[in-house]
């Protein structure tokens, strides 16, 4: 990887949920690429087998707990990334979580929790990287959306909302910092094997045939497919790609 556009040597990089699914796959390519990671979440369990998985890999790793709902546990992994690294590069908001539910039966502590998960810490985070990434003379921030950034699911009123809301803060964000050498793009995944949708695959009957019929790649994506579009999206390769919305999803959203 050394002297290629994709390498990511001596670069840090914080991913929020690094610690399972889609986070971890993406930690694991950028890992694999030369940069050293600081994985967040909620569960150490699960984030000391995530350690060791991106330790093996050959990658400085780390892991910090905090819930990205909390504005000032989410602000202060930036100081944390920095105080591991000595720096901070690039960003990805990842972490995320969806309540199910009629619009007419959520109730305003369920709207706050998906939004403030979901959109508010990819806000906050955002900011509290700005002044690292300019001081750097630059950085990448990539926000995780969804095929709910642009569909609708009658019972995804405040996941698809939180989304919506990524894609929108993305562009702003993209324009507002251009200037100053920040990228920022948003990845839409498509229907991936991950603990969020095992309980959506539990509660749907036929979910898993139906995607199955609904993507031309013909699978459900795997945390793995993210690894390659992070690493492009976190290294020189993308220093002209901003403000996009990339989707990862084998077709989903181009199906006719
Ligand atoms: P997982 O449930 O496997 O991972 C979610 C991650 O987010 C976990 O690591 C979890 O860590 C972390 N997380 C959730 N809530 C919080 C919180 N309040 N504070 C800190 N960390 C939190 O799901 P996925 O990997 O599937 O989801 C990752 C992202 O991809 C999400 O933004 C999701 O919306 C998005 N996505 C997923 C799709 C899919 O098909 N799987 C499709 C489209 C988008 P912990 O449990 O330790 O807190």
């Amino acid at each position: 990887m050394a002297n290629s556009t994709f390498d990511l040597t001596g670069k840090a990089v914080l991913v929020t949920g690094g610690n399972g699914g889609i986070g971890l796959g993406i930690a694991k390519g950028l890992a694999e690429a030369g940069a050293a990671v600081m994985i967040t979440g909620r569960d150490a369990g699960k984030a000391e087998a995530a350690l060791a998985e991106l330790r093996k890999l050959g990658a400085r790793a780390e892991f910090a707990a905090a819930d990205v709902g909390d504005e000032a546990a989410s602000r202060a992994l930036v100081p944390r990334t920095v105080d591991a690294f000595g720096r901070l590069d690039i960003l990805v908001n990842n972490a995320g979580t969806a309540i199910r539910k009629s619009p007419e039966d959520i109730s305003m502590d369920e709207w706050r929790t998906v939004l403030d998960t979901n959109l508010t810490s990819a806000f906050v985070l955002s900011q509290a990287a700005f002044p690292v990434m300019q001081a750097n003379g630059g950085g990448k921030i990539i926000n995780i959306g969804s095929m709910l950034s642009i569909f609708g699911l009658p019972h995804t009123a405040a996941y698809g909302a939180s989304k919506g809301g990524i894609v929108q803060l993305t562009r702003s964000l993209a324009v507002a910092w251009a200037k100053d050498n920040i990228q920022v793009n948003a990845v839409l995944p498509g229907w991936i094997e991950t603990a969020l949708t095992r309980r959506a695959r539990e509660q749907i009957d036929g979910l898993y045939e139906r995607v199955l019929a609904r993507t031309p790649a013909g699978r459900w994506g795997d945390p793995k497919d993210f690894a390659g579009t992070a690493v492009f999206l976190a290294s020189s390769a993308s220093d002209f790609v901003t403000g996009t919305a990339l989707p990862v999803d084998g077709g989903f959203s181009v199906q006719g």
